[in-house]
């Protein structure tokens, strides 16, 4: 695999091998890329903003609309990429990631036609304004691993759609179905330069695209650490900025919800992708009546999770990205051993699994609100539980975090449950649910996890900006300003 730049593509001197994650067998080589190949795809994307920014919303949407059905006519074959470079049971893939992203391509082909200002006003007596939504121009962007293909549709369709063109560097962990979605692009009629997708490190490729001065926007999904190097970097030329950064969703149970309910969706919300999703449900907060019956709830259908080969449609649990990875999640619940209590999992499967790097769900009690494995991000299948005794104590729990990107509330009473909508500073609270996304629904976050958001109309604001264009309508108005200033 290689580059995509100004149409075509392009290898580099330098090649990375692709591991599934599942078995450490080589799915690709992709190449490693240098600034030589940023500035080149910055130029392409420079070069193609005018045709692509003046083409009608329609003509636009015509060819995102081709674009989708070519994913979905190439569908298996992503999910088959997806599921090997990042390790994810093929039912997520087939069910989740490839659907999830053949509906946003579908959802922004109509966003773009969507894309109208406020109407002419009349303000004063001698002028008529009238405001201009216009595309920024190229997006330079930076996507994480969890999500490979989502997160490119996530920060590609919006900006295209908007008329931007995009440079993206994907995660150099899972750079494949990146490529796929921008050669589709491609396919469908989407011009030469709009997407360009340059492949190679952060170090290297991600840090040349924040500072490259002919970037005029970056967006980046990634580390809240990550995010703040983004946001120094932009700084050097003042672009604009997008940031989806980290999480920690809690997940607050009161004594009156549908327990059963209640304990599915955490385990549901906690092992999506083996816990590396920036909104599972990684803090459960529950109410002290029931704290009980819910570890033993979930301890039971976590100890039922099937982990196993990710093309195997049976599997309920896949790898995590990496051996370095497990190992940070491992020695994260090891260090938590010493101040709180692990009911189920907490140890490195052995066996089959070995050659993947797999980690069972694990589930933990006892531990302090404060302490590190309740306040820091693990980005693996680690739930942990702490009680409540009433309703502020919970609301104070689950804002107890530098992080704000999503949250779940778990009642039947109304009142309740709109309180804690309004109480709990995130960016998405779901009400008897957690994990749920809709391409028409914005998803961002708050306090740490960043801000601006993804998906949905809202997401076309970062990607425009908004110019006032005003008109004399009388013919008199420069006379009055040089009258007032000059006399
Ligand atoms: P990461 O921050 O390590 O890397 C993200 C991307 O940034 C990668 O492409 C990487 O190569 C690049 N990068 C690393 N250092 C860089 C630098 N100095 N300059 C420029 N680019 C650099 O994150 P990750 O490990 O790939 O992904 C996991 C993180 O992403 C988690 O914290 C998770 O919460 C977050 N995430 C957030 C959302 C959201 O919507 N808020 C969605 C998915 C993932």
């Amino acid at each position: 695999m290689t580059h995509f730049i100004g149409g075509t593509s392009r290898t580099s001197e330098t090649t990375h091998v692709v591991n599934n994650p599942a078995t450490g067998e080589t799915v690709g080589a992709v190449a490693v890329g240098t600034i030589t190949e940023v500035d080149d795809a910055v130029t392409a994307a420079r070069g193609a903003f005018g045709e692509w920014s003046r083409a009608t919303p329609a003509e636009r949407s015509a060819v995102m609309l081709r674009w989708s059905q070519l994913l979905d006519e190439n569908a298996e074959e992503l999910a088959q990429l997806e599921s090997a470079q990042a390790g994810k049971p093929i039912r997520l893939t087939r069910e989740f990631d490839v659907p999830g992203t053949v509906d946003n391509t579908a959802f922004f082909a109509g966003a773009a036609r969507n894309l109208e200002g406020k109407a002419t006003a009349e303000y004063s007596p001698t002028h008529t304004s009238s405001i201009r939504r216009e595309a920024i121009g190229v997006i330079g962007s930076i996507a994480p691993w969890n999500y490979p293909l989502q997160m490119a549709a996530w920060k590609i369709l919006p900006a295209v759609a908007a008329g931007n063109t995009i440079v993206l560097k994907p995660s150099e962990l899972t750079p494949l179905t990146s490529l796929r979605f921008a050669e589709i692009a491609h396919e469908a009629g989407v011009p030469a330069g709009v997407i360009n997708i340059v492949n190679g490190r952060g170090t290297t490729v991600g840090a040349p695209l924040l500072r490259h001065p002919d970037v005029d926007m970056v967006s980046f999904t990634g580390s809240t650490a990550v995010g703040r190097t983004v946001l120094e970097a932009a700084a050097t030329t003042a672009k604009r900025v997008h940031l989806e950064l980290g999480g920690k969703a809690p997940f607050v149970v009161h004594d009156d919800a549908d327990l059963q309910a209640a304990i599915r969706g955490a385990v549901a919300g906690s092992l999506i992708n083996t816990g590396q999703d920036c909104t599972a449900a990684t803090r459960a907060i529950v109410h002290e009546s029931i704290f009980d019956d819910f570890v033993a709830g979930v301890a039971d259908l976590y100890q039922r999770i099937q982990l196993g080969p990710t093309d195997d449609p049976t599997t309920d649990q896949g790898p995590l990205i990496s051996a370095a990875h497990r190992d940070k999640v491992h020695a994260m619940v090891t260090r938590a051993r010493d101040y709180a209590q692990v009911v189920t999992g907490g140890t490195i499967p052995g066996g089959a699994l070995e050659r993947g790097f797999y980690y069972p769900p694990t589930l933990i009690i006892g531990a302090d609100p404060r302490s590190k494995i309740v306040v820091d991000e693990i980005f693996g299948p680690v739930l942990t539980v702490v009680p409540f005794r009433d309703d502020d104590e919970a609301i104070r729990l689950a804002n107890d975090t530098v992080y704000g990107l999503a949250a779940s509330v778990w009642t039947k009473d109304v009142y309740r449950a709109l309180q804690a909508t309004e109480q709990i500073r995130a960016g998405c609270v779901w009400v008897n649910d957690h994990i749920s996304i809709f391409s028409e629904m914005p998803h961002g976050g708050m306090k740490q996890s960043g801000f601006g958001k993804d998906m949905s109309t809202y997401s076309l604001d970062e990607y425009t900006v908004v110019k006032h264009v005003a008109f004399d309508r009388t013919g008199q108005a420069r006379r009055a300003w040089h009258e007032t200033i000059f006399g």
